[in-house]
């Protein structure tokens, strides 16, 4: 009997030690479900919910890349390294006061915004969300602070088997945090967990890059890095003047300080096709390579797949499914310790396939360059 276990667990070893790419996710996200979003004029049934997750998770049990793990614990020490203390106190807490004060136990969703002139804090349950979050969806339930915090482990123990040698890893980070700034929500995001993760690396690496593939522009990752020359942020994504989050990501944005040049927008106009991103794409990399980070964190949404819903009105970008496979290989050519966090994708069928298309594209080129 001892023998078996003896084998069973050395068998589970081996496959750990020659895992293409281990996955870090936790079930618990799926406590974090919003009933509905603020958008466009409209309460909308939540594009971002747990649906998406699942769907990942199943596709990349089928893929069988390594195993899947669940995030350690890490406290708020490496949060605070990114986000405010006060908007944290606020992501915590604000669910109870707004019950408390009358509002809808649905969620918090704020209807009056702190912006330019009018910014002043106010910390009344029903005006503070408008302080801390810049839209209406991002919307905070009861488990909200939790959950968000076990995305941003997610990425941190992703980030540590790295440090431990792992060439790559994978965080189903749910809910997902590239909108997030130092004391800002929106988007579906509440914690930035590859700035996070970024930061936390940055530890162990004079200078660290984050390229985020997402549709949107990453604006709250910009926001964290953008007077920092020892992180490096860039970001391909749609045109601002025309899409979501419409107030940054534009190609002037090249960062601030001693981040000045240290921040690249590629904004991509009309409907860009896969040979299209792949062009967009090499300027990224030649960035990156330029830079020579010891780490790289992937922001990896997929939400620039053909016919993704998030997109405005349908005019999304026009990858097809064979893109990704390609996207994944130019980041391995980097030839960096690379950690991947999932952002957006609400094309929720393809979601799944998509996830595993661009890691394995990684995962060949990876393999092939070692051999
Ligand atoms: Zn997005």
């Amino acid at each position: 009997m001892q023998t078996t276990i003896n084998n069973r667990s050395h068998a589970r070893m081996l496959w750990y030690h020659t895992a293409l790419m281990i996955t870090i996710t936790t079930p618990d996200h799926a406590l974090h479900a919003a009933p509905h979003e603020f958008l466009d004029g409209q309460i909308v049934p939540a594009f971002e919910s747990p649906a998406r997750a699942e769907i990942i998770h199943a596709a990349l049990r089928a893929a069988a890349f390594g195993p899947i793990l669940p995030p350690r614990q890490f406290g708020e020490k490496p949060l605070l390294a990114v986000h405010d203390a006060s908007y944290l106190r606020f992501l915590e807490t604000i669910y109870q006061r707004w019950v408390a004060a009358g509002a809808t136990p649905a969620a918090v969703i704020p209807s009056t915004f702190a912006a330019r002139w009018m910014n002043r804090p106010c910390n009344d349950p029903l005006a503070e969300p408008g302080y801390y979050l810049f839209d209406g969806s991002a919307p905070i339930m009861a488990d909200t602070y939790r959950i968000a915090s076990q995305a941003a482990n997610a990425a941190l123990t992703a980030a540590d088997l790295l440090l431990q040698g792992e060439r790559a890893a994978y965080a189903l980070c749910r809910p997902p945090g590239h909108h997030a700034g130092s004391d800002l929500g929106g988007g579906y995001c509440y914690l930035n967990n590859a700035a996070i993760a970024a930061q936390y690396l940055r530890q162990h690496s004079e200078r660290v890059a984050v390229l985020d593939i997402d549709f949107h522009h990453g604006n709250g990752t910009q926001q964290i890095f953008y007077e920092r020359g020892d992180v490096l942020v860039v970001s391909i994504h749609a045109d601002p003047a025309r899409n979501y989050p419409y107030f940054s990501g534009y190609a002037d944005e090249s960062g601030q300080g001693s981040g000045t040049n240290a921040n690249l927008n590629i904004p991509l106009t009309g409907t860009p096709t896969n040979d299209d991103y792949m062009i967009a794409l090499e300027q990224a990399g030649a960035r990156i390579a330029s830079f020579a980070p010891g780490f790289l964190v992937v922001s990896a949404g997929l939400d620039t797949y053909s016919g993704d819903p998030v997109a405005e009105n349908g005019a999304g970008f026009a990858l097809t499914q064979a893109a990704y496979p390609l996207i994944g290989a130019r980041i391995a050519d980097l030839g960096l310790p690379t950690l991947f966090a999932q952002e957006g994708g609400y094309g929720v069928a393809a979601l799944g396939e998509n996830v595993v298309a661009l890691l394995r594209g990684f995962i060949v080129q990876q393999e092939q360059q070692r051999s």
